[in-house]
């Protein structure tokens, strides 16, 4: 990629800046990065214009190849339906995924995730073996065809190698499990070969992945953790039903936040995703840890998970962030409207998504929340529209919001309460605009190869 495409400048009438709204906002990038930042300056010749500058949002948990099977499990099979159902028919997929075909799923989903506001995915990876269990030549085989996707598309990817070792709390992995098998060296050294491989791509970032409590012990997850770099984000699912969280207190006495919080010094770098099932003093130990809880309103929704105690957790001045994970709607903003209107259906009130005895707007408080927290577990530092940061921005025309004139905050609680999709027009991602006028440069090419996959795998 030559510089020149990525280095550019933007003009937006509004933008939203780390320190708030400003007007008639000129934005330089260079090299990917953003060089210069001015509100209150003219337009200049070659500026790209936009009404509306936003900040991208991170999806700060993905598993790609499940795009492949959105809106094909909403058939009820049997009155017990639930997580635990789903996730066979998720299993008997996962055995059909092939390099090749895993990176058409990954590029399709990620061009739908550009076009959706997002320009970093963090991919919590766990598919690392060949069909029939056995190693690929190349262990980090899968995690590259993931990462191949993301490259075709254009986004951002923290890769999360995952270890899952157990089916249940020691118990042996299933045969519909052999692909996920894995041990903390064998993760290691996926990590570190795509260390190597893409150190110098500014997009491309190596964390890792827990599977779970249920998939973990203890002595894996210290021996994973002494075996990853000091420095790299960890992310673990946990307390997303009911009943892994009954198993948990049976096998290792505790619930599984307490468990965790107990267990391991949990900070800055780890992201506990869903985090649904919280007692009173989980909520506030989580927040306090300067761990991220990564919520997945729609995800959760599908599954019938639960409701996160958002509330009680943002008033304990708790970090989250938003992941499209099982990526049945890829959307930035459902994700933000589902995990409010969660909180106002259980509490029966309007406007929850605010800290206890602020007032303000909602959509504007969810979506700095969620550029916060979704920044810290993709390792991305400081999140926002800032000198020194990576260039990513995506911008909205006036005519696209749900009233004429909206200003500041009004932008973000019309984007996020009263539009079906995020109205995106155009995304630069590391200085390169990925999505123009609405859509991806090689959107067509990528489209057929993901139709041609999708028939190879039901076929
Ligand atoms: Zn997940």
């Amino acid at each position: 990629m030559s510089l020149a495409t990525r280095s550019c400048s933007v003009f937006a009438r509004q933008a939203l800046l780390p320190e708030g709204w400003r007007r008639n906002v000129r934005l330089e990038m260079t090299d990917g990065v953003f060089s210069q930042i001015r509100p209150d300056a003219l337009m200049q010749p070659g500026d790209h214009c936009a009404d509306i500058t936003l900040p991208a949002m991170p999806s700060l948990h993905s598993h790609a190849f499940q795009r492949a099977m959105a809106g094909l499990t909403e058939t009820r099979q049997d009155a017990a339906d639930s997580f635990w159902t789903w996730r066979e028919q998720m299993y008997a997929l996962a055995l059909r995924i092939t390099p090749e075909t895993m990176r058409a799923i990954a590029a399709q989903l990620y061009v739908e995730m550009l076009k959706a506001g997002f320009t970093q995915v963090a991919e919590f990876h766990y598919l690392h073996r060949a069909e029939d269990g056995t190693a690929y030549h190349h262990p980090a085989e899968m995690a590259q065809s993931v990462i191949a996707g993301a490259c075709d598309a254009g986004i951002g990817i923290t890769m999360l190698p995952t270890l899952y070792r157990h089916a249940g709390f020691d118990r042996p992995l299933a045969p519909e499990q052999r692909r996920f098998e894995s041990t903390p060296e064998f993760i290691a050294s996926i990590m570190s070969d795509l260390d190597a491989t893409y150190r110098k791509n500014d997009r491309i970032s190596v964390g890792v992945g827990l599977h779970s409590l249920r998939a973990v012990n203890r002595e894996d997850m210290i021996e994973m953790l002494s075996l990853a770099p000091a420095d790299v984000p960890v992310h673990i699912h946990i307390a997303e039903q009911q009943r892994e969280v009954s198993d948990c207190v049976k096998a290792l006495g505790r619930r599984p936040v307490a468990w965790l919080l107990d267990e391991v010094a949990v900070d800055q770098r780890w992201c506990l995703v869903h985090a649904t099932h919280l007692e009173v003093r989980e909520v506030r130990r989580l927040a306090v840890s300067g761990g991220v809880a990564g919520l997945c309103p729609v995800t959760e929704a599908n599954l019938g998970d639960g409701l996160f105690p958002l509330q009680e957790f943002i008033s304990a001045g708790g970090s989250f962030g938003i992941g499209t994970d099982s990526n049945v709607l890829p959307s930035a903003n459902e994700e933000l409207r589902l995990l409010e209107y969660g909180q106002r259906l259980m509490r029966q009130k309007r406007c929850c998504g605010l800290p206890d005895g602020e007032k303000g707007s909602v959509g504007r408080f969810l979506y700095d929340a969620a550029l916060q927290g979704g920044a810290r577990a993709c390792q991305q530092g400081a999140a926002g529209l800032a000198v020194g940061q990576r260039a990513d921005l995506c911008t909205i025309d006036d005519c696209a919001l749900s009233l004429p004139d909206l200003e500041g905050d009004a932008i973000l609680d019309s984007l996020v309460f009263a539009r079906p999709a995020f109205p995106v027009r155009d995304v630069l991602c590391a200085g390169d605009w990925v999505i123009r006028d609405g859509h991806h440069r090689h959107e067509d090419a990528i489209s057929a190869a993901f139709r041609s996959a999708m028939r190879d795998l039901r076929s």
